[in-house]
């Protein structure tokens, strides 16, 4: 008898990196079916799952991905919103490397299961060839809560509330929902609309959205509860607030936060230009600072917008940077620049307040520091010139502080962030709730999506008074 065929992990099929790097298509084209199930069947069916343990949200992972092997995509499908209400988001912008795919058995002989695009594919499949199945919901309750942000954390609380019988009302600060899903991660790597299918999802579902309210603006916390008549308020409004490197020159012209430019980018669509006549520099030599998703997201975005060099300026080397790995890669492969070990000390401008180069000092790294990377220190006499016309500052968000500013009882941290419980996201003020990035600062999306199911599930029980 021939031996058994190996199968080895599945390639994903994505566009040509010097094609892709100058349009705002998906990169990635997604398994097909064929290809789901070849990969599906490497699954062990492990009795005890190690890649569950990884996973924030504890989804099923063997059985989803059982289902796969068998071609039962809608039973796949099912299991996966059993647990995450966003698949077809996490399956493409989870750190999948780093949770659940690490544990995977398989992966101490070879490459682990291809879990994150099993994850994308079910989810996939649901919204193009399956149709959403409505989930039961229980009798109504008679109680209002409000949730502040349609970012993943808001949407997380608002789906599992309005399932448990509650009337639930979003109020987003934007136009659009979704959060940084939809203002900071852009097309190519989270099209707007598969989180535009989940918010219309939650809106047959009966969840209320009201945009372009700013809640501690248009109404407070206080006036919420007290006149408003809500029961209970979550608070997921992100961490949205910009950090700058404090060195002169940040405030020329052609200087952005990456907020700005990455928001002028997705949400008011800049990239859909002359169809959208929205202002963006397209700029020719863009630096952007930081070595996270968000720099590698503004300098992908600035090849697409025509540069001819998107740099990337890093102090640290190519091992401490924060960034997945698969998205250093991407814009790697679409000619991003890497100036590693190199920090920036200056903008300089031209005569009409235009930044025309930013000056920068080689580093080196010494011993770890108290985040355990190790530590970047100047290289004396090292300093030199880079020419520049943009420059993207990517290093970093903070809480936006007008709800706490505006509500005495909500208590925060040094760092601004909300202080919370960690297993219900209760805060300081009775019947608010927080969680996401407003609790633990800028981290990522199934974490705000685990925050949020963990305070649903406590103002459940609040409102239920048990
Ligand atoms: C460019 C970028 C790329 C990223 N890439 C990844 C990735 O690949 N993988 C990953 O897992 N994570 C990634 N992250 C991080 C991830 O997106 C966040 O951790 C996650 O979105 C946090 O969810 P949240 O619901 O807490 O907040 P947010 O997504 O920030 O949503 C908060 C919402 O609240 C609204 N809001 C704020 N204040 C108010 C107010 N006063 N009233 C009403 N509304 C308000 C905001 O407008 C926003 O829509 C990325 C982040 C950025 C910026
Ligand atoms: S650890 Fe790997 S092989 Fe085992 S159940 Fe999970 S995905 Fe399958």
């Amino acid at each position: 008898m021939a031996p058994k065929e190996k199968i080895l992990r599945q390639p994903m099929p994505e566009q040509e990196p010097k094609v892709r790097a100058r349009n705002f298509e998906e990169v990635p084209f997604g398994y097909s079916k064929e290809t789901a199930m070849k990969e599906a069947s490497r699954c062990l069916q492990c009795k005890k799952p190690k890649c569950r343990e990884g996973c924030p949200v504890e989804v099923l992972i063997p059985d989803f991905i059982g289902k796969i092997a068998e071609g039962d995509f809608a039973a796949a499908a099912r299991i996966l919103k059993d647990k995450n209400s966003l698949p077809a988001v996490c399956g493409r912008v989870c750190p999948q490397e780093s949770q659940c795919e690490v544990k995977c058995v398989v992966g101490k002989k070879e490459e682990p299961v291809a879990i994150g695009r099993l994850e994308r594919f079910a989810a996939d499949w649901e919204r193009n060839e399956g149709g959403v199945t409505i989930p039961p919901i229980a009798a109504k309750t008679g109680k209002k809560v409000a949730v502040i942000g349609a970012g993943p954390a808001g949407l997380t609380v608002a789906g599992d509330l309005i399932k448990k019988g509650h009337e639930v009302t979003v109020f987003e600060a934007l136009h659009k929902p979704g959060g940084v899903l939809i203002y900071g991660i852009p097309e190519f790597r989270l099209p707007k609309a598969i989180v535009q299918a989940e918010v219309d999802y939650l809106s047959s579902l009966g969840v209320r959205f009201v945009m372009n309210s700013v809640i501690g603006k248009i109404r407070s916390v206080h006036e919420l509860m007290e006149e408003d008549g809500y029961d209970a308020v979550f608070v997921g409004s992100g961490a949205g607030l910009p950090n700058f490197m404090k060195i002169p020159g940040e405030n020329l012209n052609g200087v952005y936060s990456a907020n700005e430019y990455l928001t002028r980018n997705n949400l008011m669509k800049a990239y859909l230009f002359p169809g959208h006549d929205t202002p963006i520099a397209r700029g020719k030599r863009v630096a952007v600072l930081g070595g996270g998703n968000v720099a590698m997201d503004a300098a992908r975005t600035a090849l697409r917008l025509g540069a001819d060099a998107s740099m990337i300026v890093y102090r640290r080397s190519h091992d401490e940077m924060p960034a997945r790995a698969e998205e250093s890669h991407h814009a790697e492969e679409e000619g991003v620049i890497f100036h590693l070990l190199t920090n920036p000390v200056e903008l300089v401008g031209d005569e009409d307040g235009k930044v025309r180069a930013m000056k920068c000092v080689k580093m080196r790294l010494g011993e770890p520091d108290a985040s355990g990377r190790r530590k970047p220190e100047v290289i004396p006499g090292s300093e030199f010139e880079l020419e520049v016309d943009t420059v993207v500052v990517a290093i970093g968000n903070s809480p936006n502080p007008l709800i706490p500013a505006t509500t005495s009882e909500i208590h925060t941290s040094k760092w601004g962030t909300i202080i919370a419980d960690e297993a219900t996201g209760k805060t300081t003020m009775e019947g608010v709730y927080a969680g996401g990035d407003v609790v633990t600062g800028a981290a990522t999306v199934i974490l705000a999506m685990g925050a949020g199911r963990k305070a649903a599930d406590a103002i459940d029980k609040y409102l239920k008074g048990a």
